[in-house]
């Protein structure tokens, strides 16, 4: 059988083929540096952590911890690797990145299972079981290949990230159901909408003209945008009343409370694998995030809202996942392909990390005449994977780890734990465990 093949060793590439080397099988680790490097890494090291240190927060029960406490117990390489150069963060688990990208090298580099190449891919074997994670900064001649095996309208260069809000921190003594004209797509109300009048929207728009940026992490972050997916704060240069004919556009409209029309409205859209959360279409932004809470919280009904994500748009070159993977992962028309990191419509080091380990375990699943077996739902790897293979392709935006993406809990124990949100997401952690626990009790 010709060895797994894995494109790419950052993040996801290397827990990746750790995980094949783990099962017992050979595999081909191609990553280009150092002869060839992105705008972004720095050194020839795998697993090189290309801004921050940190791998977010270790605060017990917090969506975040849960996902790496998944990792720890699948037995993650990277994860390990984390808390040997762990450096005091807070509650965030903190790292030291070059120690940390070292310890990730030598793991490979002395893993007699895994062959390791340094050479850019240009393409997928047609022969071999391949993993595909070279990441947001995929070379170009690749990225081609990707576009030719995926379908050239279901490769993106760039994100382009609304913020997300927790459904139950937006107030519905504003914010109303409604469709423009009437016209739901799913016979309800598909949308929320929070009405300004003249005074409120002139306030907001102000209020995004003065505030502060957050600074480009790569020179092409500061290219110019599509058309189509522009920032909030281009828009609102562009004049005052751009954004309000644009994204706050309040055309077949009206507002219940007053029987009109309102001025503006900022409209918020529930995603069909996000049930607790809505996201504030067309307002994405590069704002720094601490800004995007003051301002946004300025918009009427969003007083109070609880952000699960900001908006970012950024290089990132990502495919279209949900209308192509399986939830293993997998190119549903080509099931030897694997994509992970980021490339799979994930965002962040630890979710890179997890669909690396998913991927891996899968392909040496599949290599070894296995059935793939989709993690549990409840899981929060289980639940990316439902993301990613599930959301609406039409909307597709990538996915850090929050509690909106894991299913909600039944009736009885939400209505007993109605007050103590705490309590909630601690009972969804102790859900996830157990149902990993007794997957790993049968597939080590
Ligand atoms: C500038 C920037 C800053 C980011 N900052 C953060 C942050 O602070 N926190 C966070 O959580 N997330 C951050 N991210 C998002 C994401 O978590 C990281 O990009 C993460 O490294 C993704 O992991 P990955 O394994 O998918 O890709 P990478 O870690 O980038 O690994 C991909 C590897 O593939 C190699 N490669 C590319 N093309 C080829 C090819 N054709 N042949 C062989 N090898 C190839 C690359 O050299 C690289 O080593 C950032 C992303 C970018 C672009």
């Amino acid at each position: 059988m010709p060895r797994i093949r894995i494109l790419g060793g950052g993040l996801a590439g290397c827990e990746a083929a750790w995980q094949i080397a783990r099962a017992g099988l050979d595999c081909t680790l191609i990553e280009m540096r150092p002869m060839r490097s992105t705008a972004a890494h720095k050194t020839a090291q795998l697993g090189e952590l290309v801004c921050s240190n940190s791998l977010k927060s270790e605060s017990e029960n917090s969506a975040p911890w849960l996902l790496k406490e998944e990792l720890r117990r699948l037995d993650s390489l990277l994860l390990a690797c984390a808390q040997k150069t762990r450096v005091p963060g807070g509650h965030a688990l903190t790292v030291d990145r070059e120690l940390f990208g070292r310890e990730v090298t030598a793991a490979i580099e002395n893993n007699p299972r895994i062959e390791l190449r340094r050479e850019e891919a240009v393409s997928i074997p047609a022969d071999h079981i391949t993993i595909v994670a070279t990441g947001p900064l995929t070379s170009g001649a690749l990225a081609d290949e990707i576009a030719r095996v995926t379908g050239s309208n279901r490769l993106f260069f760039y994100d382009s990230i609304s913020p997300i809000v927790e459904a139950e921190s937006v107030d519905l003594r504003v914010a109303f159901r409604a469709s423009r004209y009437g016209k739901s797509l799913d016979g309800g109300d598909d949308y929320l909408n929070c009405p300004f009048d003249r005074e409120q929207y002139e306030r907001f728009v102000a209020a995004v003209l003065a505030a502060d940026s957050a600074p480009a992490h790569i020179p092409e972050d500061q290219t110019p945008f599509f058309e189509a997916c522009l920032p909030i704060e281009e828009l609102a240069r562009r004049g005052r009343d751009t954004l309000r004919f644009g994204p706050m556009k309040p055309v077949g409209l009206t507002d219940p409370r007053t029987g009109r029309r309102p001025y503006a409205v900022a409209q918020l859209r529930q995603e069909n694998q996000r049930a607790a959360s809505y996201n504030l279409v067309g307002f994405q932004n590069h704002m720094r995030f601490g800004e995007q809470a003051r301002v946004f919280r300025l918009i009427p009904g969003l007083d109070n809202a609880e952000f699960l994500r900001y908006g970012q748009i950024h290089r990132n070159t990502y495919i279209n996942a949900p209308a192509l993977l399986a939830p293993t992962l997998q190119l549903r028309a080509e099931p030897r392909v694997f994509f992970a990191g980021q490339i799979s419509g994930v965002e962040g080091y630890v979710e890179s990390i997890a669909t690396g380990l998913i991927a891996g375990r899968h392909a040496a699943e599949l290599a070894l005449g296995e059935t793939t077996r989709p993690f549990p739902r409840e899981t929060a790897v289980g639940s990316l994977c439902v993301y990613v293979s599930g959301a609406d392709p039409l909307h597709y935006q990538p996915a850090n780890i929050t509690f909106d993406l894991l299913p909600a809990l039944d009736e009885a124990t939400r209505a007993r734990l109605r007050h103590d949100k705490r309590a909630r997401h601690a009972e969804v952690c102790r859900r996830a465990l157990e149902k990993l626990d007794e997957y790993r009790s049968v597939y080590v």
